[in-house]
């Protein structure tokens, strides 16, 4: 890990964003549950990783979505094509997001469709006087509309992982709740620890954003993560 900032900072003095194919290896270095990404960097490219990435996906679905340095809300520019991977409705896709994107469109990531779940978040911000904060809270495209979120100074301890997942309001979410399945608790502090100590081992990230961890009662899987480093 501290050789891949090393090595990004070389090249960008002023730091910023990490490309997803960055921003998994990273991630990667502390085994944090990101699905399956295939970068293609045309339609070409789109259609073949497609038709790999249907096979893994939820009823044969895939993501794609589309890439540019320094995005947001990809979601509310129309970004994030979530449907059947057959050839035709891949490349249509394609088209869109160049008539939409035109010369900022660097390229697209091909996902397979993650199971339905509870959306969760994880990320990290810097505190100017206290150094890295861990934050949590419910995910999804609703996140900062519920604002339902808590955060801890790193390292966390035991008591933090502990109290952090049961204090939000949208707690009883992730106990089981009106016939919404419980999530594996166990699976979500082992990733709020895991994200926490790459925080202090690297003191050049700026800011990570896990959103949406889809959660369900077996598994965690991350299906956008966003990293810039400073
Ligand atoms: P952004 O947050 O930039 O709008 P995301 O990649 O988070 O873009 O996609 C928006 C939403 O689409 C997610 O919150 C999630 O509900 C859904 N989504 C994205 N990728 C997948 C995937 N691979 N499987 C299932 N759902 C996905
Ligand atoms: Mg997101």
């Amino acid at each position: 890990a501290k050789d891949l900032v090393a090595r990004f900072l070389d090249a960008h003095p002023d730091g910023g964003w990490l490309n997803p194919s960055l921003t998994a290896d990273l991630l990667g270095c502390y085994s944090l549950p990101l699905t399956t990404s295939v970068w293609a960097p045309d339609e070409h490219g789109m259609v073949l990783a497609a038709r790999s990435m249907r096979q893994l996906g939820h009823e044969g679905k895939i993501a794609l979505k589309a890439y540019w340095p320094g995005q947001v809300h990809k979601s509310d520019v129309g970004a994030v094509y979530l449907g059947p991977g057959d050839d035709a409705s891949v490349r249509s896709t394609f088209r869109d997001f160049e008539n939409r994107f035109g010369e900022r469109l660097a390229g697209v990531v091909v996902q397979p469709m993650a199971a339905p779940g509870t959306e969760l978040f994880a990320g990290i911000v810097q505190d100017q006087v206290f150094g890295p904060l861990t934050v949590f809270g419910l995910g999804g495209t609703a996140t900062d509309l519920l604002d339902d979120r808590t955060a801890r100074l790193t390292p966390l301890t035991e008591n933090d992982l502990h109290t952090m997942t049961t204090e939000l309001r949208c707690a009883p979410l992730l106990f089981g709740y009106h016939g919404h399945p419980a999530v594996d608790l166990t699976a979500v502090q082992d990733l709020l620890a895991r994200l926490s100590r790459l925080a202090d081992d690297v003191p050049q990230l700026a800011e990570a954003d896990l959103n949406p961890v889809i959660a369900t009662p077996d598994a965690l899987l991350c299906v956008d993560a966003r990293v810039r480093l400073e």
